[in-house]
């Protein structure tokens, strides 16, 4: 695939690209009108052609019910994609930004995770698509870096949510949001001992772009919120935050389900002067609204 340059280094001329896999056009629709935005729809484990100077690398599903849904598919996405991407930065000078993610650190037996842990993933189990995949596209940009001069940076990103997330997803946010305002029981899967540390999205946007734009440090980089929780405690808490008459089932816990997670963001502090702004509660405010709309237009 080739597309036309667009846009010279002093003009910022933004291409989203996507394969609508997960993605929906609705979340974009606000900036389909601006000159300076261009959707295209492809998928990067395609190879394509196109002029940038800065990539930022979201590609593939995150939510485990859609990564296992194709799972070979998830690799390719991470793998075959990130490839393209690097082989891109590489044809045309351009700095790389891989989405890698806290999954790399599997079932974390250090607490909380820093960058200099090696994690400890299961490389055979459901979640190793998307675990594997990312890590093997971690080391598909520090190979390109050493090997190829590539300008990358590497963030891994813990739990995020906020608007625009699909109610039907599967992650925990935006299930149990959804069913506290459909006032149906909140599904707890296992006990709801495991925790994880939820990190509002703008805050998260803040730390990629922060990282995006200094020439110091390449990787690995935290990016979370460290405010950790409990799921059963974030299910009391969205009960009582959405004042939803639900109730709490609990269901199996699916095969490699973390137990714990919690960013150690010092390094990010120290880099980036990166200090996530939304507590829980804040940034509950801000993307209940989003579902209620939802479901009132559904
Ligand atoms: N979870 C849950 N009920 C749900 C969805 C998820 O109890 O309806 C649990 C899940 O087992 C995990 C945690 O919530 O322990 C976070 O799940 P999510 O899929 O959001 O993120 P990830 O496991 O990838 O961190």
């Amino acid at each position: 695939m080739w597309l036309p340059c667009l846009h010279t280094r002093n003009c910022k001329h933004v291409i989203c690209l996507d394969n609508f896999h997960t993605g929906r056009r609705a979340n974009i629709e606000q900036l389909t009108s601006q000159p300076n935005f261009q959707v295209v729809e492809h998928d990067i484990v395609d190879p394509l052609d196109i002029a940038v100077d800065r990539i930022f690398n979201l590609a593939c599903p995150a939510s485990p019910i859609k990564y296992q849904s194709d799972p070979v598919r998830t690799l390719k996405t991470s793998i075959v994609g990130t490839l393209n991407l690097l082989e891109l930065a590489q044809r045309t000078g351009a700095r790389i930004l891989q989405a890698s993610t806290s999954e790399i650190y599997g079932d974390p037996i250090v607490h909380p995770q820093k960058e200099s842990y090696w994690g400890n993933v299961n490389p055979i189990g459901p979640r190793s698509c998307y675990d594997e995949g990312k890590r093997a596209a971690e080391t598909l940009c520090f190979d390109f870096h050493r090997q190829h001069q590539v300008d990358v940076r590497v963030v891994r990103i813990f739990n995020t949510y906020g608007p625009r997330m699909q109610p039907d997803d599967g992650r925990v946010v935006s299930a149990f949001i959804d069913q506290a305002l459909r006032g149906v029981a909140l599904t707890i899967f296992g006990e709801g001992h495991q925790t994880r540390s939820f990190c509002f999205v703008d805050d998260l946007v803040d730390g990629m772009v922060a990282m995006m734009n200094q020439d110091d440090y390449i990787g690995p980089l935290n990016l979370g919120n460290p405010q950790e929780l409990s799921i059963r405690e974030l299910a009391e808490k969205i009960i009582e935050f959405t004042g939803s008459s639900s109730g709490i089932i609990f269901k199996s816990l699916p095969a490699d389900d973390p137990t714990r997670r919690r960013p150690d963001i010092t390094l990010a502090r120290e880099i980036l002067g990166f200090a996530p702004k939304t507590p829980l509660s804040d940034g509950l405010a801000k993307t209940v609204p989003y579902f209620r709309g939802l479901l009132e237009s559904s």
